[in-house]
């Protein structure tokens, strides 16, 4: 049953319906006098289990019956009638994300330190997640009833862990027997059933790379374009995850990587006209190149995989020079300040804004900071604890700070180590902005 398949990770005891978290104001929903706290049991007759399930079944649908268990415990049967489209005007509690069955060798949990947030350990494997925010899974542990869903309500596209189409180092990748392994009749289902398919490969030296790499990437294109992408993201090794069965990613194995894929993407670029297998950001930086143009991305199919993110910031960051330089205040006020980032992203970030300096005499100052609450080869900015931007105060200068909005949880002030954003403030004497692209800008062009 898909109860099972979604037994919270938290509670032990999953609760009937969906929980109504807020209402807006004059909607449907405050007309027929839902209420936070109340839970949507059924529409239609049919049981509801999240707020999927809610938008399936309500969905074209211009008159509903649905059942209500009220917070105060009273049970409502509502009949309602509703113009084409009309919206209730109700958000819901969030998904509870169901848990993979997999032991993977390079499972991130087991490079997060013993005293990180308890959320980082949730080793999530949701086909709800994958629809809705591009959450890869691996499809070994998907019950039958969870197919059903992603065909029924056309829960698409999906994203899918595939790592290797080579059972045998699949199995071993995931840690699991082949038999669970092997999702060849799960991924054709799901295609012929015309659920897209992004998929993930990550690349773990002397595993699965060379051979196994190049077979894997002609395997998932010959199912181009019902699979749409493939991504290739480097292993990642912090100094907790010790698994001697790992080779860390150097530079070097990048640049092979590069040579080796560049080749395949010239080819089904010929044949397809699409790069269809992308390398992951890191693996050009890592090997000291630039990332290719815009036109090797086409439409981004992998930017919420982190795919394409410094070529889009790039193109973002030269269309908001033209903006400021078009907006120029003939008396600009001073802006002096440090931007934090990531050792990976600095080097790239550096000469972006050394440019910005000398054109609009903005004092401007990227401090690229090292990695040291996960240590081993995490260079990215999203990953940095509050504890590595406080060990840079000595190169802060200027009148504030800007740190990568992902750094923070994205409900609440406080960063992976627990941290706090008012203890970078008070420990920097100056206002932290957490920002991502579009406050950046926003921030720039308003002091402009
Ligand atoms: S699928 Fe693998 S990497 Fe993902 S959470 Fe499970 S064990 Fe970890």
């Amino acid at each position: 049953m898909y109860e099972f398949a979604v037994t919270p990770a938290v509670t032990s005891i999953r609760r009937r319906g969906v929980e109504i978290a807020e209402v807006s104001p004059d909607s449907l929903g405050s007309e027929l006098e839902l209420e936070s706290g109340d839970r949507i049991i059924k529409v239609n007759g049919r049981v509801v289990r999240d707020y999927l399930d809610f938008r399936f079944q309500t969905g074209g649908e211009t008159e509903l019956v649905m059942e209500v268990r009220k917070h105060t415990g009273e049970e409502w049967e509502l009949q309602i009638e509703r113009d084409e489209g009309e919206d209730f005007g109700l958000s819901f509690e969030q998904i509870v994300p169901r848990q993979c069955a997999n032991e993977c060798l390079f499972c991130f949990c087991k490079g997060n330190p013993e005293d990180a947030r308890p959320s980082l350990f949730v080793r999530d494997e949701d086909i709800r997640l994958s629809f809705l925010y591009g959450n890869y899974t691996t499809l070994s542990s998907i019950t039958e009833d969870e197919m059903q869903r992603i065909i029924e309500q056309r829960l698409t596209p999906q994203y899918v862990s595939v790592h290797a189409t080579d059972l045998a180092i699949r199995a071993y990748l995931l840690g699991v027997d082949e038999a669970r392994a092997d999702i060849s009749g799960k991924l054709s289902r799901l295609l012929d059933n015309g659920i897209d398919i992004h998929a993930q490969v990550v690349l773990c030296p002397g595993i699965n790379d060379g051979a196994i790499l190049e077979k894997t990437i002609a395997d998932l294109a010959a199912e181009y374009p019902r699979i749409t992408s493939v991504a290739i993201v480097p292993l990642g090794l912090t100094r907790y995850n010790t698994d001697k069965r790992l080779t860390a990613v150097t530079p070097e194995f990048c640049r092979e990587t590069i040579e080796q894929v560049g080749a395949i993407q010239r080819a089904l670029r010929k044949q397809h006209g699409t790069t269809f297998a992308y390398l992951g950001d890191e693996i050009y930086l890592r090997a000291g190149q630039s990332v290719p143009g815009r036109a090797h991305y086409g439409t981004y199919p992998q930017i919420e995989d982190g795919i394409g993110m410094v070529r889009s910031f790039s193109n973002q960051f030269a269309a908001l020079v033209q903006r400021m330089a078009r907006k120029q205040n003939s008396n600009p006020s001073r802006v002096r300040g440090t931007i934090m980032t990531g050792t990976l992203f600095a080097p790239v970030l550096r000469p972006m804004i050394e440019d910005l300096n000398e054109r609009f005499g903005t004092e401007l100052n990227v401090v690229s900071v090292e990695n040291k609450y996960f240590g081993g080869d995490v260079s990215v900015a999203g990953l940095l604890g509050g504890g590595d931007l406080l060990a840079a105060s000595d190169r802060v200068n200027g009148d504030f700070v800007i740190i990568p909005k992902t750094t923070l949880k994205s409900d609440e002030d406080i960063m992976l180590d627990g941290t706090r954003l008012e203890d970078l403030q008070r420990s920097f004497g100056v206002p932290v902005y957490p920002l991502d692209f579009k406050g950046f800008a926003k921030f720039l062009i308003n002091q402009n």
